[in-house]
């Protein structure tokens, strides 16, 4: 059976769900289709919260059904197949679905088998990760009833969705312990592919004495490449010296906040790190099915789809626009950048529907809530140049209690009953 719809949107996440119901609201009579398999949708910004025992999961998951916007249709079914020349996707049922215009946002995926042994132990061995919705509550159990010793929080070199949870949750844990008077128990590292701790210097400047006053040690530019939870042992390669290596390795050595210097034409060297509790997180690029696809951008080794990173329009196909985690635009994937990303898409369909040119344009906006402590946290806002964007009249990278409360309590009830909605 064929069927064809005027705007076809592929996935009802965070960014799918936005620009329909905007779109709607917009234009009511538009035959708007929303491909996505998941009976489910989740609240993701709040599982660091929840490793951090502070949020409770079951409020991170609600009925995908609820958030269809009314005058759409839901297709449940996945997307296997784009076939753009011809205007139409290919679903896992078998069925094709063609469209006039075509909206991507199906999501960023996680790449688990990039980390040896890590899938076979996680939520074991005090091995956990907040990118899951079954493991963000274990990882609350490990931090919770850890008694001191050696404590790794990993970040991939890859991009991955919100670049600060890798590092928020080890904040909150070491406050944790700090509280239960047990950190000087604990020696922290911070294993990363990042160069440095943030890129907007700004932000990274609290970061960096946020790090000190943990005595985290961080190995910048490391490639994470198995996690063993038996042998309780973690590989990554790295390029850095003999010397930082010995540096950073060393527990007496509070240097946490040097960045690595990095030489691409060093030799790649394996280093190995015992740990009794570990955080992980995946590599990531996109969905498979989008890699694949003619729609991905073939000069990136993720697979993102491409698109002008001002428009969103798809640099080769006019009639496709992308948003979300799911696009080579280069900016911090985000709920935050979708909430700037999705009035451009809307507004620009509405010029390309009407023939008109797309010129509402998307300038990298993102956002990243840093919880520096328990009741604390740092709103570090920025764009593509990594320029400072702050929104309140005042210095946000001074982490304070009303941007906790922002992020605890505000953006949860905004994201349910207002973004999902499109009305903000
Ligand atoms: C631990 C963690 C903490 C985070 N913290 C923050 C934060 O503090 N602030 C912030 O702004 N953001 C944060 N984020 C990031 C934020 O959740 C994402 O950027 C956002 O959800 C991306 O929206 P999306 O629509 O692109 O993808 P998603 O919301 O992941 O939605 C993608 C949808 O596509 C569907 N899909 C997948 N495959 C197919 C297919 N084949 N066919 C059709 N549909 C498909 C999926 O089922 C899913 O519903 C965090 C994420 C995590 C994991």
């Amino acid at each position: 059976m064929k069927e064809h719809f005027k705007i076809l949107i592929i996935g009802g996440g965070n960014a799918g769900l936005s620009v329909a119901s905007q779109l709607i609201s917009k234009k009511s009579n538009l035959n708007i289709g929303i491909i996505e398999p998941s009976q489910k949708h989740y609240y993701q910004p709040a599982w660091t919260l929840v490793g951090a025992g502070i949020y409770d999961i079951n409020k991170t998951v609600r009925n995908e059904k609820n958030y269809i916007p009314k005058n759409s249709t839901w297709i449940i079914d996945a997307v296997t197949e784009f076939m753009p020349s011809e205007n139409k996707v290919l679903c896992k049922s078998g069925k094709e679905i063609s469209y006039d215009y075509l909206v991507v946002s199906p999501g960023i995926q996680l790449d688990w088998d990039k980390i040896k042994s890590l899938k076979e132990t996680l939520g074991k061995n005090n091995v956990s990760s907040n990118y899951l919705f079954e493991f963000a509550p274990k990882t609350w159990g490990f931090i919770q009833n850890f008694k001191g010793g050696t404590d790794v929080f990993t970040n991939p070199p890859t991009p991955i969705k919100c670049g600060g949870a890798p590092h928020k949750i080890m904040y909150l844990a070491c406050d944790y312990w700090k509280t239960k008077g047990i950190l000087d128990k604990c020696d922290v590292h911070y294993v990363s592919g990042g160069a440095g701790i943030f890129g907007v210097p700004e932000y990274a400047e609290t970061l960096k004495e946020v790090l000190k006053k943990f005595e985290i040690i961080t190995h910048f530019n490391s490639n994470v490449i198995s996690i063993n939870g038996d042998t309780k042992k973690i590989v990554y390669e790295t390029q850095a010296t003999d010397e930082t290596i010995k540096q950073n390795l060393s527990t007496l050595d509070a240097y946490c906040y040097t960045i690595a210097p990095h030489d691409p034409n060093a030799e790649t060297k394996k280093v190995s790190l015992k740990f009794d509790l570990c955080h992980a997180v995946p590599p990531q690029s996109a969905p498979d099915f989008v890699k694949k696809s003619p729609l991905a951008d073939s000069n990136s080794p993720y697979g993102f789809v491409e698109v002008d990173k001002y428009t969103l329009q798809h640099s080769r196909f006019p009639n496709v626009f992308a948003l979300g985690d799911c696009t080579n635009a280069p900016c911090s994937k985000t709920g935050a950048a979708i909430r700037k990303q999705a009035p451009v898409v809307v507004a620009n369909i509405l010029s390309v529907l009407k023939q008109q040119k797309p010129t509402a344009s998307y300038d990298g906006y993102s956002a990243c809530p840093i919880p520096t402590q328990y009741g604390k946290l740092m709103l570090a806002e920025f764009d593509y140049d990594n320029k400072p964007k702050m929104t309140f009249p005042f210095d946000q990278a001074k982490p304070r209690w009303t941007m906790w409360k922002l992020k605890t309590k505000i953006l949860p009830w905004l994201y349910w009953n207002k973004i999902l909605k499109g009305t903000v």
